[in-house]
């Protein structure tokens, strides 16, 4: 039988890429076999828990420091050569845009395994941003066989590279089938009880290019946003990279209305944004989700790779100079017009079918 093998170490890799290992572990024509390589050593593992998705292979990582990307790429290569010799797949699923994606489908190349790429043909053609993710996406481009591209617009990006039209195929975000699974109308928790007469400011930061300086400026538009107005809390929960730890408690510790906590279960975290008022954020994942659920994003970044929700009006690209933040956060706290005007669901994202289209491909391509 043949096998194919997932390969994924991040957060957002596992939330996309546990719906469709469980998808593919339902076939019977294929042997589904699971890698993951703990690059996310705390983050990691409840999202493998709330899929119940077992590992077949788990690498044991050393400590590289956040900054230490060559000494991480270097160990991810060694460990996933080990794999690859033991498992021999006959392919291998790689997700993103992060360092194990790269070095999955690097290690891969070397060992002349075949690589599909979930999510293929993100860009914001700028490689410094985010940094090093656009590298890394279009790296596993050059590398992949197989390109599951979520949006027409990303199989777009991906013809202007070149990369063979026959070889792509628009599937939607997995992240959406994940969505579907874990929103509930009667759920509960205790940042949604705290909040529950409070309109929510969910924020989540923690790109690279933002540590420091923009990080700070962004929090603090917030910070002024929700100390200025009684009936609005903000929750922030926290990366765990000790940068972002940092910032996040100089800029917001002492607000009672504020709320640090640690990262939160993909359920609590997918039932706050459904629940929240508006969003703040700089991640990439957090884009979709939000937008999908019709929530206003304000994107903290100076471009995003997901303009499909730009172009519909629920995602608005703010960077991350402070007054720029605030005046787009009051807006949209204080102008109910201009909330409205962002505040309505985005398809394009995908439909909660993604796992099952990627599947079939697969399979028929075995
Ligand atoms: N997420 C989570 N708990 C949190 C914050 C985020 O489970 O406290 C999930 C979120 O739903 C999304 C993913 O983590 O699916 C996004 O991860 P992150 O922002 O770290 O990565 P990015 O998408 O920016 O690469």
């Amino acid at each position: 039988m043949k096998k194919i093998l997932l390969i994924f170490g991040t957060r957002p890799e596992a939330v996309k890429m546990c719906p469709l290992a469980l998808e593919l572990k339902r076939r019977e024509d294929a042997q589904t076999l699971v890698c993951v390589t703990n690059q996310h050593r705390e983050i990691l593992p409840p999202v493998l828990d709330a899929f119940h998705v077992t590992p077949d292979a788990s690498l044991d990582l050393p400590t590289h420091a956040p900054d230490d990307l060559a000494g991480l790429t270097a160990s991810l290569l060694d460990g996933l050569r080990g794999v690859l010799d033991a498992f021999r797949p006959d392919l291998a699923l790689v997700q993103g845009d992060t360092a194990t994606t790269f070095a999955g489908a690097l290690a891969c190349f070397y060992a002349r395994v075949p690589v599909g790429h979930v999510e293929a043909g993100l860009r914001t053609w700028d490689m410094t941003r985010p940094w090093p993710e656009e590298f890394y996406r279009r790296a596993v481009t050059l590398m992949a066989r197989w390109h599951f591209a979520p949006t027409d617009q990303a199989r777009d990006n991906l013809m202007r590279e070149g990369v063979d039209r026959s070889r792509v195929f628009v599937t939607g975000n997995t992240v959406i089938d994940a969505l579907r699974t874990t929103v509930q109308d009667d759920y509960v928790n205790p940042i949604l009880t705290w909040a529950s007469s409070s309109r929510l400011v969910l924020v989540t930061a923690h790109r690279r290019e933002n540590l420091g300086p923009p990080m700070e400026r962004v929090l603090l538009a917030v910070r002024r946003a929700v100390e200025e107005r009684p009936d609005v809390k903000a929750v922030y929960p926290m990366h765990p990279n000790p940068a972002v730890r940092r910032t996040a408690e100089a800029v917001l510790a002492g607000c009672a209305r504020i709320r640090l906590t640690e990262p939160m279960a993909l359920a609590d975290f997918h039932n706050v944004l459904a629940r929240c008022f508006c969003l703040v954020t700089d991640s990439g994942g957090v884009q979709e989700e939000a937008a999908s659920l019709g929530k206003p994003v304000l994107v903290a970044r100076s471009a995003t790779e997901r303009p499909e929700g730009v172009a519909a009006g629920t995602l608005r690209v703010v960077g991350t100079d402070e007054d720029r933040v605030y005046r787009a956060l009051t807006e949209l706290l204080d102008d109910p017009a201009a909330y409205a005007s962002m505040a309505h669901a985005v398809d394009d994202y995908g439909d909660g079918g993604a796992s099952r289209r990627i599947a079939d491909i697969l399979l028929q391509e075995l």
